[in-house]
C-alpha cells in the first residue's frame, strides 16, 4: 500500500555559528563553560540593557547563504518572538520573520539519476536560548551560558520525499558549514539541529496532505528513522479511514517512535513585532561580493572534481571529501607524487582508506592530529608503482616510518629493500633452487603441475621477500618446463 502515497518532507535546520563572541554582546560564544559564567545584562535579558549586532554573525550568515544559492536581501530586519519560558529571561528571542536575510536558494543532493535540487526557501538569523537540564535529581536547573548564542535557521521548501534524500540533504548542509568553518556542525553538542515536516499524499495528488512537525532528533540517522515511522504512521492513519492531525512530535530515540508534543489549537501564538532596540541590516553588493570571492570550493563541487581530476569513483571520491581536512591530505600527498597518474592518485586513496584511517580510529585522532607526513604516503605509491617494493614490503615501510620518523624512500635505500626486478639475479636463483629440489622437479615432471607453487615460495624465500613475485613465477614456470 505504501507505493499508492508519496512522502513530502520539508526540513529546518538550526546551526550555531562560530563567532567569538554571542550575537548581541561581547560575551564569550563557547560550548562547555561552567553554568552561568558566560553572561552579561545583555543576554540574561536585564532591564535597559541593549542588543549591539555582531557584524561576524552576519558575514557568516551571507556566506551559508550564498554556499546555498539564495538571494541575500539588501534591507533585512529583525523582530521579537515572545512566549515565555525558564531559559528565555527576556521573554522574547530576537529572530527574523517575513523579511530573512538570505531567500530562494537551492542545494543539490546526488541521486542514482543525476543531481536533485532542495530548494531553500530561507535562511534566517536568530538567537539561542538559554538550556534547561530537566535530567538533574534535584530540580530543572538553567544554564544561560547558550543564551544568545547565533543562530541560522536553513528552512527548505518541501522538496524532500525519502529519508535517504533528508539524510543526502543534511550531510550537504552540514559539510557546507564545516568547509566554510563556521559551525562545527557536532549533533551532540546541540550545534546542528534538525525539525522535520513530514506528510504523505497520494502519488499524482495536487495538494499536499497535512504535516506534522518531528523534533528532538540528535543524529542524521534518527532523522531518517523518524521520517521513515512517521510515513508509515501517517500512512495507516489514511489507510484506516482517519485523517492526519497537524501537530508537533517528540522523537523518542529509545523506542524509536515519534509521540505527540502538542496540538495545532496549542500551537503558540509568538506575536512578533519588529525589533525596535536594533537597527536593520544592509548588505552592499560590495560587501556580498568580497564574500563570494572569499567561498572556498563546498563538498559536492570538491567531490565532482576529485571524480573527474583524479578519476577516483563516486565512492572512494565521497569519503575522502566528506572530511575536508582528509581531502586536504589527499591533494597534499599526490600532489609530492614524482609521477602523476590515475593509478597512483588510487593508489593514495587507499592508503588514506586503509592504513591511515585505521591508524586514526585506534588513536581515536582526526587526520590533522594524527600528524602524519602526507610524502610518507606519496613516496609508498611511488614505489610500489615503480615495482620497487611489493605489497607487503610497502606494510612494513609504513609501521616503520610512522615509528621512526624516517621517509620510505630512505629506508628502502638503508635497508636495501628494493624489489628484485632485476631477472638475471632473480634467473640464477631459480635455477639453483630447481637444481637443488630434484625430487620436486621430479613429481612436477610426473604430471603434479601444483609443486609450481613450491619453486616460486622456495625462491621468494632466498630473496627474502624481495623478488618482484610476477617475474619469479614467470621464470619458474620458463625452467620447469625447459
Ligand atoms: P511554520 O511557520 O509552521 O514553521 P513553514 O511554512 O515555515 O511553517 O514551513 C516549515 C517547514 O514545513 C518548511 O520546511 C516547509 O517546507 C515544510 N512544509 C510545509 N508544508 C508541508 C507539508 N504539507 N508537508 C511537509 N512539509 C511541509
Ligand atoms: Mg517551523
Ligand atoms: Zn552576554
Amino acid at each position: 500500500m505504501r507505493d499508492k502515497y508519496v512522502a513530502v518532507i520539508g526540513l529546518e535546520v538550526h546551526a550555531q555559528l562560530l563567532t567569538k563572541t554571542k550575537a548581541f554582546c561581547s560575551c564569550i560564544n563557547e560550548y562547555g563553560g561552567l553554568p552561568n559564567t558566560q553572561t552579561c545584562p545583555v543576554c540574561l535579558g536585564m532591564p535597559g540593557s541593549l542588543p549591539v549586532l555582531n557584524k561576524m554573525l552576519v558575514e557568516y550568515s551571507i556566506m551559508m547563504g550564498l554556499a546555498t544559492n539564495c538571494k541575500i536581501r539588501k534591507h533585512s530586519r529583525f523582530s521579537r518572538k515572545n512566549y515565555f519560558y525558564q531559559d528565555l529571561p527576556k521573554g522574547y528571542q530576537i529572530t527574523q520573520y517575513d523579511d530573512p536575510i538570505c531567500y530562494d536558494g537551492y542545494v543539490e543532493i546526488e541521486k542514482e539519476e543525476g543531481l536533485k535540487r532542495i530548494r531553500v526557501n530561507r535562511i534566517h538569523i536568530e538567537e539561542d536560548t538559554g538550556k534547561s537540564n530537566h535530567d538533574l535529581d534535584i530540580d530543572t536547573l538553567v544554564d544561560l551560558n547558550r543564551a544568545g548564542v547565533p543562530l541560522i535557521e536553513i528552512v527548505t521548501e518541501p522538496d524532500i520525499a525519502s529519508a535517504e534524500e533528508a539524510y543526502k540533504y543534511l550531510t550537504q548542509i552540514k559539510n557546507s558549514l564545516i568547509y566554510l568553518n563556521i559551525c562545527s556542525g557536532n549533533m551532540e553538542e546541540g550545534a546542528l539541529r534538525c525539525d522535520a515536516n513530514i506528510s504523505v499524499m497520494l502519488k499524482g495528488a495536487d495538494k499536499y496532505g497535512t504535516r506534522a512537525e518531528v523534533k528532538n532528533m540528535n543524529s542524521f540517522r534518527n532523522v531518517e528513522k523518524a521520517i521513515e515511522y512517521e510515513v508509515n504512521r501517517q500512512i495507516e492513519i489514511i489507510e484506516n479511514g482517519g485523517s492526519v492531525v497537524q501537530e508537533t512530535r517528540m522523537w523518542d530515540g529509545a523506542k524509536n517512535i515519534t509521540k505527540s508534543m502538542r496540538s495545532k489549537e496549542m500551537a503558540h501564538d509568538y506575536r512578533y513585532f519588529p525589533e525596535p532596540d536594533l537597527l536593520g541590516i544592509e548588505v552592499s553588493d560590495e560587501w556580498k561580493e568580497t564574500l563570494k570571492s572569499k567561498l572556498p570550493e563546498l563538498p559536492l563541487a570538491k567531490k565532482i572534481r576529485f571524480e573527474t581530476h583524479y578519476g577516483l569513483n563516486k565512492r572512494d571520491a565521497g569519503i575522502l571529501t566528506d572530511d575536508i581536512s582528509i581531502a586536504k591530505y589527499f591533494e597534499l600527498a599526490c600532489s609530492v607524487l614524482i609521477i602523476k597518474n590515475e593509478r597512483r592518485y588510487k593508489l593514495i586513496s587507499n592508503w588514506i582508506q586503509s592504513d591511515v584511517m585505521r591508524l586514526m580510529s585506534e588513536k581515536s585522532v582526526n587526520i590533522v592530529e594524527l600528524n602524519l607526513n602526507p610524502t610518507i604516503i606519496s613516496q609508498l605509491s611511488d614505489l610500489s608503482d615503480d615495482g620497487v617494493i611489493s605489497n607487503k614490503i610497502a606494510k612494513e615501510i609504513f609501521i616503520e616510518a610512522i615509528s621512526s620518523g624516517k621517509l620510505p624512500n630512505d629506508i628502502v635505500n638503508e635497508k636495501g629493500l628494493k624489489q628484485l626486478s632485476d631477472t638475471t639475479l632473480i634467473e640464477e636463483i631459480v635455477v639453483k633452487v630447481i637444481a637443488s629440489n630434484p625430487e620436486t622437479l621430479e613429481k612436477y615432471k610426473s604430471g603434479k603441475t601444483n609443486f609450481m607453487g613450491f619453486f616460486v615460495g622456495q625462491v621468494l624465500k632466498e630473496t627474502k621477500g624481495q623478488a618482484n613475485p610476477q617475474i619469479v613465477s614467470d621464470l619458474v614456470k620458463k625452467h620447469l618446463e625447459s
